[in-house]
């Protein structure tokens, strides 16, 4: 994880508490959000297509936003048990990490560091967690945000596009691949 003194001050960021989802992915690097958030219609279309429901329903604000995707919808079993159990991260669930959160970390490769996420989550505080996230994802020659599919910066094409490509290179490009 990047050290926020060696970068922005915290006071340089814009928090935005419903990007930060109930199962501990970070929103603000999702596909989907990112975009919803610049109006790339054709790569909603794309991910609608995918998930196989409308572009309508795909728009996505985040976890915690009212404008979800259905497929993150209220429905979701990390958001109907946390709010079952009056909680609001899985990390702060006395059975974290329960088989289905195991279960969900291990079906795709953008989700492999949930449980870490979530215990460093609790550990900080959503706040620090969110400035860490958005460095995690962000790259270094050029700012933009990328997902975890992004292996070179969507913006720049600097390789790789950010720390957790820096990580995750290998299984990242696999899966890619193998798609
Ligand atoms: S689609 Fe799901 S993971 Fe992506 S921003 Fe929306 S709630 Fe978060
Ligand atoms: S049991 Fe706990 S860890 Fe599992 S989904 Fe529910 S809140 Fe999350
Ligand atoms: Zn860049």
């Amino acid at each position: 994880m990047n050290n926020i003194d060696n970068h922005n001050s915290i006071n340089d960021y814009i928090f935005d508490k419903r990007i930060v989802s109930a199962c501990g992915l970070y929103c603000g690097a999702c596909g989907i959000y990112l975009a919803t958030q610049e109006n790339e219609l054709e790569k909603l279309l794309q991910y609608a297509l995918v998930l196989k429901q409308s572009v309508s329903k795909t728009y996505c604000d985040g976890c915690g936003a009212d404008r979800k995707s259905a497929h993150c919808s209220k429905m979701c079993t990390f958001i109907k048990c946390t709010h079952q159990k009056n909680i609001e991260f899985c990390g702060e669930c006395n059975d974290f990490p329960c088989v289905e959160l195991i279960d969900f970390q291990s079906k795709l490769p953008h989700r492999m560091e949930i449980e870490k996420s979530q215990k460093r989550l609790v550990e900080i505080g959503w706040e620090q967690w969110f400035v860490e996230q958005k460095e995690r994802f962000t790259c270094s020659k050029c700012n933009t945000i990328n997902s975890a599919y992004h292996l070179s910066c969507r913006k720049c094409g600097n390789t790789p596009s950010c720390e957790f490509i820096l990580d995750h290179q290998y299984t990242i490009d696999k899966y890619l691949i193998d798609e």
